[in-house]
Parts: structure tokens; sequence; C-alpha cells
């Protein structure tokens, strides 16, 4: 079993057992971290803070899901980098292209266990069927967080072996995988024809049904065209498609 986070074990201290308990703005109070929305210029969240007292500065206007993530990032900086000034571009927060920023990166695992609380999070996960978009969104909803920031949790805590990958019109942008998945099957840079994902780049059609496809058209190790994994793809940001890939063959899993 894995251990509770520092943003778990506060959760559980509130006696939080359900996801429409998680208020933010209390958490944060209690924190010593009052939040207050503004216009920011050229970034989306900052956090000033001054001995054990911090002022969050949220982009009030936006997408409400996304400004909660924002509010629980700017929390894991007070968490883990206290001294610190944080301000926050919308590229940083929340972003899987963005690999590099380790104080970043750090921020947003901080806000995924604030926000989907593993201990919550997996029980609802696996009581649907299998990995899917539609699972996700109601996740989403749960939760109140975005699609992306859901699907990346929902990644690292299903029960299933699979992985999220997004492609933009110049190749693979970013994946995914979970610890189900062994580290052979690395995905491939360009998207098959045969992919329904084709059909989602090139805005034919907003989403693609769940399909059972040759593991060959997502992997170019010598052995894939003897498998066939489950994939379903969704338009997501910009022109960017998001494939989620459920690995369903055992003999692809050793
Ligand atoms: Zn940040």
């Amino acid at each position: 079993m894995r251990a509770l986070s520092q943003a778990e074990r506060l959760l559980q201290s509130f006696d939080i057992t359900s996801p429409d308990e998680i208020d933010l703005e209390a958490i944060a109070w209690e924190m010593g971290v009052k939040v207050r929305n503004g216009t920011l210029e050229s970034c989306e969240a900052r956090i000033i803070g001054f001995r054990d007292r911090a002022i969050i500065t949220v982009r009030g206007d936006g997408d409400p899901r996304r400004r909660r993530f924002s509010i629980a990032h700017e929390l894991g900086h007070w968490q883990h980098h206290r001294g610190k000034s944080s301000i926050c571009r919308a590229s940083e927060i929340g972003s899987p292209g963005q690999s590099g920023n380790t104080i970043e990166r750090q921020a947003d695992n901080y806000a995924a266990d604030l926000l989907m609380p593993a201990y919550l999070f997996r029980p609802l996960a696996a009581a649907h069927r299998r990995p899917s978009f539609e699972a996700i969104d109601a996740l989403a909803g749960a939760f109140s967080t975005s699609r992306l920031a859901t699907v990346l949790r929902f990644i690292d805590l299903s029960p299933w072996p699979c992985l999220i990958i997004c492609h933009g019109p110049n190749g693979r942008r970013w994946f995914r995988r979970n610890a189900g998945i062994p580290d052979h099957w690395f995905p491939r840079d360009d998207l098959d024809p045969e992919s329904g994902a084709m059909d989602v780049l090139y805005g034919k059609i907003d989403r693609a049904r769940p399909t059972i496809i040759g593991a060959d058209a997502w992997f170019d190790r010598w052995n894939a065209d003897r498998f066939e994994l489950t994939e379903e793809c969704i338009k997501g940001f910009g022109n960017d498609v998001l494939a989620l890939l459920t690995l369903t063959d055992q003999q692809m899993l050793e």
C-alpha cells in the first residue's frame, strides 16, 4: 500500500471522506493562505508569502476547474517551496509536456494529491468497467477537475494497464503510462493512418468510439503486430488529439 502523501494526510486530518468536501479555500485558510481573484498580466496564479501567512492571487475569469487546480498548485509551492514567491504561467501549471522543471512538477503533484486524493480517487475509478473518457469525465465532474488533470490522475491510479498519448499536427507531444505498462512499450512518434486519432486530428470528428486496433498502430516494437489493444480518441486542446490506450492482451504485459 502506498504511503499517504502530505496533501492526503492533510485531507484526512479534516475528516474528508468524499470529493465534494474538498473546500479548497477553507483548506488554504487553515494553511494560513488567503485566496483572492485578480487580473494578472502574464501569469495564471501567484503566491506571495511572509512568515507563516501568504496570499494567492488567481485569475478569476477562466474555467472554475482550472482555477481550482491553479490554487492547489500554489498551495503546493507554499508546502514545498516556502520562503520563495512563485509566479506561475499557464504553461507551468498542470502541463504534462513540461517535464523539465521539478519545482513546477512538485507543485502539480501536490495539487493532484489535494484535489484527487488516491484514497478517494482509486475506489471511484475502479467502479467503472474499464478506462474510457466517459469514466474520466464522470470523475472530473465528481472532483471538479479538468479533463486533462483527471486523465493524468486516472493513468497514475487506475487498476488497468493504460496510457494516454497526445498528438499534434507535428507528431507526438507527450504521453503518460502507468506502472502496469512495461517500459519497452514506448509509443511511436507519428500517428498511424488506421487509428481513429487521425480523423479527430484532422477535424472530421470530435471523438472516436473505443476500438480494438493492432498494437503496431501505436508501438513500433518488432513484435507489436502480434497484439491488439483498445484505443479511444478525443479532441484535446487546440489542434491536439488525446488517445487513451488500454492493454488487454496479457502477453503484452509480460
Ligand atoms: Zn508554479
